[in-house]
């Protein structure tokens, strides 16, 4: 089948490309499976080395791969050049740190010698999104190739240039054939794959519908999976929060890669004391994103990747307005082929679609909550789980809330972000395991004990 890209700014049709058949498939997996044993076998320290020429080969051609993603999915450029950037860094940062997070652990037994030591599973097939399409890939890629593992791509339909871009990187690093594989293939072609016996871990980044299909799959033939879904991250403001500092915050937060992050500020929770002055400024400060060509500097808000997600966001913010959500800001669609603007909705409850449902675009949702314990009941009033950050001059009040949210990560005072330092991942409907840190390079070891009587 051939697919065609709509650039998501000019409309017109970019790329097309086919999706491979079996005979590519076969070939891949072939390879995959006759490097592992080698890559496994290299020392640590090579195996580092040759990540940090990955490093170097993402850095070096990074003007190229940042105007790829805009061409694919419409990133701003200059959120691209730091989304590679982030990449390179996690290549060097597991380059440093996988010695120390694959060392033995002696664990005391009435044993004369017990301890844990960590192999890898081999061939881990990753299902990635378009929203960050260099990241995504590198933050299970990069713990991925120092725990020894090898890896085959099935990147979204959309970024087929960010994949390809990926492994020319790799190949000029001299990482060896068949330790890292793409397969343009559709999604009755990855159930295929996840089946094959010489796949032996998957790990997904999508939506839960993508992440309950392939996690099925994977469960059906007893593999260990990753599952990084969606979130609906509640912003809590409380009272006493400094919205100079809050109000920035919750712009980058919300309307940064044209609001389509996973972990993105869906959900502005403000309590009553200061809820009108918070919307009033948010208001204002969203009021002047100009969206417009995402390689053009003067673009503060991007273009949606595709027009059928902007129709989609464009459906549930009309259907939250139909249930009451008062309009404050956008809520009217651009001329071109995926735009959206700034858009916030105020007075959201319970019912709306912008209260239970993700909103992966840049729409905003206000929540007016009574008083802090109203504000975190809110802020659990959902099925997802993924991230969360309070606003509060008193630190240790907001870390007091903090540890009360039902998320796999809560920032006080900072935006919920993805660090290589930190362990990343979800809890309920966002999905389960984590990646990055130490904790994500054990995801897809075989953590095995060693006891000598
Ligand atoms: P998506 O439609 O779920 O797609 C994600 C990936 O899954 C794509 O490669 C897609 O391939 C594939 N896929 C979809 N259905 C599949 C199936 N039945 N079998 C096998 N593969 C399947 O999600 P998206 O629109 O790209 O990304 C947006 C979602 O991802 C949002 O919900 C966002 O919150 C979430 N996300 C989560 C994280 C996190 O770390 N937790 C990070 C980023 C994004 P095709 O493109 O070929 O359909």
């Amino acid at each position: 089948m051939t697919v065609e890209l709509i650039h998501p700014w000019t409309g017109e049709v970019d790329y097309r490309y086919d999706y491979v058949g079996e005979a590519e498939v076969e070939r891949v997996l072939a390879a995959a499976a006759q490097a592992a044993p080698g890559w496994a076998a290299r020392a640590l320290d090579e195996r580092g080395a040759l990540l940090r020429k990955v490093a170097c080969a993402l850095r070096a051609r990074k003007d190229d791969i940042a105007a790829t993603m805009s061409a694919d999915m419409g990133k701003l450029c200059r959120e691209a050049l730091a989304e590679i950037e982030k990449s390179a860094s996690a290549c060097d940062y597991y380059a440093d740190h996988a010695i120390d997070y694959l060392r033995d652990g002696a664990i005391a037994t009435e044993a004369q010698r017990s301890y844990v030591t960590y192999e890898p599973l081999g061939c881990v097939f990753a299902v990635m999104p378009w929203n960050f399409p260099i990241w995504q890939v590198f933050r299970f890629l990069a713990p991925g190739l120092m725990a020894g593992n090898v890896a085959v791509l099935k990147h979204a339909t959309n970024v087929p240039r960010c994949a390809d871009a990926i492994a020319d990187v790799l190949r000029e690093a001299g990482v060896p054939d068949g330790v890292f594989g793409v397969l343009h293939i559709d999604n009755r072609m990855a159930e295929r794959v996840i089946a094959d016996r010489r796949v032996k871990a998957v790990t997904l980044t999508g939506s839960e519908r993508a992440g309950s299909a392939v996690a099925s799959a994977a469960g059906k033939h007893l593999k260990k999976c990753v599952m990084e879904l969606g979130g609906s991250d509640p912003f809590v403001v409380l009272d006493d929060a400094d919205l100079d500092v809050t109000i920035p915050a919750a712009v980058a937060s919300r309307f940064g890669n044209a609001g389509q992050t996973c972990i993105a500020a869906k959900r502005f929770i403000v309590t009553p004391g200061i809820a009108d002055a918070f919307v009033a400024r948010f208001v204002d400060a969203a009021s002047k994103l100009a969206v417009g060509d995402p390689m053009v500097d003067a673009t503060t808000l991007a273009p949606m990747a595709r027009g059928d997600l902007r129709d989609e966001v464009h459906a549930q913010v009309q259907r939250s307005i139909e249930a009451g959500a008062t309009l404050l800001l956008g809520g009217t669609p651009g001329q071109g082929a995926s735009h959206y603007p700034a858009t916030i909705l105020d007075n959201v409850v319970p019912g709306m679609p912008a209260y239970h449902e993700e909103l992966f675009g840049p729409a905003a949702s206000i929540l007016r909550a009574k008083d802090e314990d109203d504000a975190v009941r809110i802020a659990n009033d959902t099925d997802f789980g993924l991230g969360a950050s309070v606003w509060t001059t008193d630190k240790a009040r907001g870390e007091a809330v903090a540890r009360r949210l039902q998320v796999g990560a809560t920032f006080v005072n900072a935006i919920v972000r993805s660090d290589v330092r930190l362990p990343f991942g979800g809890t309920k409907t966002s999905g389960f395991g984590r990646e990055l840190a130490e904790h994500g390079i054990h995801e897809f070891m075989n953590i095995k004990t060693v006891y000598v009587a």
